[in-house]
């Protein structure tokens, strides 16, 4: 069975004084029945991790480097994530590898860091709008997920977000039918490589624009376990409905 998931993409959002939203979220939900994980940028990672400790809360980054430690200016590497309190990352995010051109290849090695140190890699997939008018999403999906799940996935390390970029912040969500066909998709996938056991137990989220008012549902569909959410996770009053909606 698995254990839902709401995770909060803070984005480059937030300072010191928003944490109060962690607080404000926990005291509407101080025994959750879905695992809750924020991504704070990270500046506020050290700071959330301590706010997080008196609660039922897990606390993510967005971005880690391949490597272990080096002459890498501005990177933050896997094994520094944990040791700040992190026990996920965001990794192959469209706006990264947009912004950053990260390949599926170099997500990968980024996954297998990140699994190497502990960390939950939550692996991003997605077609953009060509792609889907162009009927080529679950080839998009297809390949983008073969290329970026590292051979040692398993239900503890892994999780994959389903995250179309044609809904990442525009107000724009994927139908239940559209978002079904590429979970179903991908689950499908996950078992013809790693099997049905391992697959069975990935967690497999959808993100684009969940708000409160489409979070029930999208969370009906089958293998939808949870939501990675971006703009509707900085403030306690959106996240909390679709933590309940989840719940
Ligand atoms: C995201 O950042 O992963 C995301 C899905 O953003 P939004 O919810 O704002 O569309």
């Amino acid at each position: 069975m698995r254990r839902r998931l709401a995770a909060g993409n803070w984005k480059m959002h937030g300072a010191r004084a928003d944490l109060a939203e962690i607080d404000a979220l926990m005291a509407a939900h101080p025994h959750p029945t879905v695992d809750l994980l924020i991504c704070p940028p990270a500046t506020l990672l050290h700071a959330a991790v301590e706010r997080a400790a008196q609660h039922p809360l897990q606390i993510g980054a967005q971005d880690c480097h391949a490597a272990p430690s080096g002459a890498h200016t501005g990177d933050i590497s896997a094994p520094m994530l944990a040791d700040a309190g992190a026990s996920a990352v965001i990794l192959g995010h469209s706006e990264r590898r947009a912004d950053h051109a990260e390949t599926s290849e170099a997500v990968c090695a980024k996954a297998s860091a990140a699994q190497a140190a502990g960390l939950t890699a939550i692996i991003c997939l997605g077609e953009n709008l060509e792609e889907r008018e162009a009927q080529a999403t679950l080839d998009v999906i297809a390949e983008q997920l073969s290329a970026s799940v590292p051979d040692t996935g398993n239900a503890n390390n892994t999780v994959i977000a389903y995250e179309p970029c044609w809904a990442i912040g525009t107000g724009l969500t994927a139908r239940p039918e559209q978002i079904g066909e590429v979970h179903d998709f991908i689950r499908a996938q996950l078992a013809a490589r790693f099997g049905a056991g391992i697959a069975e137990g990935i967690r497999l989220l959808y993100g684009g624009s969940v708000k409160p008012a489409n979070a029930a549902g999208i969370f009906a569909v089958p293998n939808v376990d949870g939501a990675l959410v971006g703009g509707a996770s900085l403030r306690a009053a959106d996240f909390s409905p679709i933590i309940t909606a989840l719940s």
